[in-house]
């Protein structure tokens, strides 16, 4: 596309809300003399199965900051309330805009939108440019010799370091965007019907986001290998949820990392930023596993497992959300969660283990509730991570590997610092009444009276899990 090819283009903002390396903006500015940047507020009121009010406040703080830099280069955001298509057929009416940009969406009914959106176009006569941007490789860039897509993470892995990787390209500087074009005013909670959540939420916007991401190269990617799995410790980047709204860029925070370890002459520097690309290479595994097999919202990805009797129980599954299991470590996570809309990854496979191989209630609820809670919550990296706690997922990880949420405490919280941090029942228990079940009938010594009693033993629901599994084995695989 030569530069300046049109007069006036839409960019639909989706879930880049950013200007510094935002693929579609970039060429939008460049080939367009106006552009009329835009985002569309969805329709829905009230509760939605998959949103809650903790991500769509975060949501609002990137909007208002997304609004603030588009004016400090010459833009202006329009707010449209709707259906996507529908209200951006309307603005290519009202604005004769010639083309469309947008970055593609990494999930399904977003890639649904896009298609519809082409095929109006298509009728329109209008032009509609849509880029790779939430990820460094999509859906068949990584493939098997076979040209088929990986079911395993590890040869997934090796693919995907290999492949080059699409350079940052420079922050958009200047935007003409005309006065004219008609606005809803920038959502709120209201806009949705939504009460606030309550939470402590990080800052939201670009601008936070690149604090964030300095704070994480400068202290916790050279030592990420020894403080990944310490959930009471500032040892993750936290970046997710600005990965997740698309306030940094993929390319930018991959290349910062690289040049981290290759400026580096230290070997534990070396070692734990290769461990953190890792972990972005395990975010597109799980965007190309729903890219390939969209039915992993819905099933188990491994079909073998389909069909399993999970339970349902109401007053189980609201002690695990409310963190009154009577387990400290599952305790402290779901009320981390509730308390900021965000949960250690180490917490996240603990509290999912124990919904499903403790309570042995079904995946699925456990999904939904996160995607309603997080910050970050992205659907492909939750059914991801609910599907392996599960062990019905993307994994080698055998069903029959069952951590014991005690001796995860052990490991991880060994001096109770997180879990009296979230659960003040048990600020004055001593460290070992945390790390070891009490007798049965037994309430853990030095707990407050309103601390329940751990509501399973989980020696005994290890056994029954397993042969749920087994029964199933045998009945459907033989
Ligand atoms: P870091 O440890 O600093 O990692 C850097 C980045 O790599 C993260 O920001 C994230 O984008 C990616 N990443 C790290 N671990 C994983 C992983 N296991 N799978 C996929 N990507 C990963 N992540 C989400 O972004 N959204 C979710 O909704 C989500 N739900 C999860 C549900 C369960 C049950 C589990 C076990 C994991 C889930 N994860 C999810 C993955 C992971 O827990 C979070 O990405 C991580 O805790 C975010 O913290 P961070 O930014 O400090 O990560």
């Amino acid at each position: 596309m030569s530069a300046r090819s049109y007069s006036r283009v839409i960019h639909w903002f989706r879930r880049d809300l950013r200007l510094t390396d935002n693929t579609a903006l970039h060429h939008a500015a460049a080939e367009s003399g106006e552009v009329v940047t835009v985002y569309i507020i969805s329709p829905w009121r009230g509760e939605h199965r998959w949103t809650g009010p903790a991500r769509q406040e975060f949501l609002c703080g990137c909007l208002e900051s997304l609004e603030k830099n588009l004016e400090g280069i010459g833009g202006r955001l329009v707010f449209r309330r709707g259906h996507a298509v529908a209200e951006l057929e309307r603005l290519i009416h009202e604005t004769k805009a010639e083309a469309v940009y947008l970055n593609r969406d990494p999930d399904p009914h977003g890639r649904e939108v896009e298609r519809a959106l082409e095929t109006r176009c298509r009728k329109l006569g209008v032009a509609v440019h849509a880029f790779k941007d939430a990820a460094l490789h999509e859906r068949d860039e990584a493939l098997t010799a076979a040209g088929k897509p990986y079911r395993v993470y590890t040869p997934y892995s090796k693919a995907w370091h290999a492949l080059p990787k699409p350079p940052v390209l420079p922050r958009v500087s200047e935007l003409r965007s005309s006065a004219d074009v008609k606005s809803e005013p920038r959502p709120t909670l209201q806009t949705w019907g939504l009460e606030p959540s309550g939470a402590t939420l990080p800052e939201a916007g670009e601008r936070a986001a690149r604090e964030r991401m300095k704070g994480a190269l400068d202290r916790v990617v050279s030592r990420y290998a020894e403080t990944r799995d310490v959930p009471s410790a500032p040892g993750t980047s936290r970046l997710s949820v600005d990965l997740r709204h698309g306030t940094l860029s993929i390319r930018e925070l991959y290349h910062r990392a690289v040049k981290l370890g290759a400026e580096s002459k230290d070997a534990e520097t070396h070692r734990s930023v290769r461990v953190w690309l890792n972990e972005l290479a395990w975010r597109e595994f799980y965007m190309q596993i729903l890219w390939h097999w969209p039915e992993v919202l819905e099933h188990e990805f491994d079909p073998k497992f389909r069909g399993l009797a999970w339970s349902y129980d109401e007053a189980a599954l609201v002690r695990w959300r409310d963190g009154m299991t009577g387990f400290p470590i599952v305790d402290a996570a779901m009320r981390e969660l509730r308390e900021t809309g965000f949960m250690h990854n180490r917490a996240r496979m603990i509290t999912a283990m124990f919904l499903t191989k403790d309570l042995r209630l079904d995946w699925r609820l456990g999904e939904e509730h996160f995607m309603r809670s997080l910050v970050d919550g992205e659907i492909a990296s939750n059914n991801g991570g609910w599907q392996w706690c599960a062990g019905t997922g993307a994994d080698a990880s055998p069903y029959f590997r069952i951590q014991n949420p005690w001796s995860q405490t052990k490991t991880h919280d060994p001096d109770g610092t997180y879990i009296r941090r979230w659960v003040p029942e048990l600020k004055h228990a001593p460290t070992s009444a945390l790390l070891t079940p009490p007798a049965p009938g037994m309430r853990i010594s030095g707990a407050a009276k309103n601390y329940p009693l751990p509501m399973v033993e989980h020696s005994e629901e290890r056994i029954r899990t397993l042969a749920m599994f087994q029964k199933h084995k045998e009945r459907h695989i033989g």
